[in-house]
């Protein structure tokens, strides 16, 4: 068992310091590209500041600091310090300040064998301008910058937003060629989600991210009138939707998946007229990619089934959709060691939202940890985690970190 000298306290003392600077009863403020993060910004530099650490910002906004190692190579730490607007204290700004934590540490002792890295990735949330996982999608050369062009929140389009900050849109993806090198990427979230609260879970270890497939499906039968039109004489694909939902939400979960209708919509929508048309989204995940198309599959044969009941005509439209991204089985492992080092029970979850891991794990090896959300919440100015938990979170990070630089070559 390594000694893991950090102290968490100090980390959760700084996540409690950026609350009061850019939060407040309304939630955390610092949405990307604004005078908030700005502010969070020259806060980070101040902590750094007091380090033998050296800071850069690279050209899609990411900020790094590196305290150097004996021999070549790094490992990454971090996550992200923007926010959504009234957003939650913990979101990004955990994995950052754990982190600076552990380069905090480390300065205090002999130079670790490779170089340390904090990240402090650039609009990982894409609040204003959509484009969620900006900074570190760009570091790994991949960033739409064309696609970008027009983005606008309808004061100011992400091009004006970014140059304001100093930045250039168009040369984003210099950043790419920051992770060569690599060794590792380490990034400490909240979950985000009810599961390891509800299972009593300090901290879990992440094995990977699922993926989605987000259609529209639409059904088209004929209007009719709601008292002349007999049952047995209609075409009502409300009815068709009414009774494929229900059949594929238990077949996601009885594969392990999650299906979500968010939207269900009828034409015209009037009381008195069987409906002409319904549409409804349906977004599907798993971590799996064979499971996932199996899942879309059997998903479309019980709607085809539900239309030629109803006698309605079914189609599909994708809407978005991105695959599995597995973290590595290695690392993954030695996140189950270093939660067994601070005498945690290990626990191994897919994340069902997306990180700036999901973007960097393709180039480097990676993994994720979380710790619990209370009641689940996130997004919103009553996120919480407990401070025990915060503080185990922490831990085993520095758990991890420790066993990944003892096996770096
Ligand atoms: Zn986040």
């Amino acid at each position: 068992v390594s000694p893991a000298g950090s102290r968490p306290e100090r980390a959760v003392a700084d996540l409690r310091s950026l609350a009061e600077l850019t939060g407040g009863p309304g939630g955390a403020r610092r949405v990307a590209w604004t005078a908030e993060w700005r502010t969070a910004r020259a806060w980070l530099e101040e902590r750094l500041a007091e380090l033998p650490v050296e800071v850069d910002i690279d050209a899609a906004g990411n900020l790094w600091a590196t305290l150097e190692g004996t021999r070549p190579g790094f490992v990454a730490v971090g996550s992200h310090i923007d926010s959504v607007p009234n957003g939650g204290w913990l979101d990004g700004a955990l994995g950052v300040l754990a982190g600076l934590e552990l380069l905090r540490h480390h300065a205090e002792g002999p130079p670790p064998p490779v170089s340390l890295r904090l990240v402090d990735w650039a609009d990982e949330e894409g609040a204003r301008f959509g484009r969620s996982l900006f900074g570190s999608t760009a570091a790994t050369g991949a960033l739409d910058v064309e696609a970008l062009r027009g983005a606008s929140d309808g004061t100011a389009t992400l091009e004006q937003a970014m140059a304001e900050c100093g930045f250039e849109l168009a040369r984003a993806n210099d950043a790419h060629g920051r992770l060569d090198g690599a060794l590792a990427y380490l990034e400490l979230h909240i979950e985000q989600g009810p599961v390891l609260e509800r299972g009593g879970h300090s901290v879990a270890v992440v094995d990977g991210c699922n993926g989605v497939e987000r259609h529209v499906v639409r059904l088209e039968g004929e209007a009719a009138h709601a008292g002349a039109a007999p049952m047995s004489m209609r075409r009502d694909p409300l009815l068709a939707a009414a009774r494929a939902i229900p059949a594929v939400s238990d077949l996601a979960a009885q594969a392990g998946a999650t299906a979500t209708v968010g939207r269900i919509a009828a034409e015209p929508g009037v009381v008195t007229i069987v409906p002409a048309a319904a549409e409804f989204t349906l977004d599907l995940r798993h971590r799996d990619p064979d499971t996932l198309a199996e899942l879309l599959a059997s998903a479309q044969a019980v709607v085809a089934d539900a239309a030629t009941r109803a006698d309605v005509e079914a189609s599909w439209e994708r809407q978005w959709g991105i695959a599995p991204v597995p973290f590595d089985p290695r690392l993954v492992e030695l996140g189950r060691e270093a939660c067994a080092d601070a005498g945690v029970e290990p626990l191994v979850v897919t994340s069902g939202a997306l990180h700036d891991a999901a973007a960097v794990a393709p180039l480097v090896p990676t993994v994720m940890l979380f710790v619990p959300s209370r009641r689940g919440i996130s997004h919103s100015a009553a996120e919480d985690t407990a401070e025990r938990d915060l503080l185990l979170g922490v831990r085993v990070l520095d758990h991890l970190l420790d066993r990944v630089l003892r096996s770096a070559p």
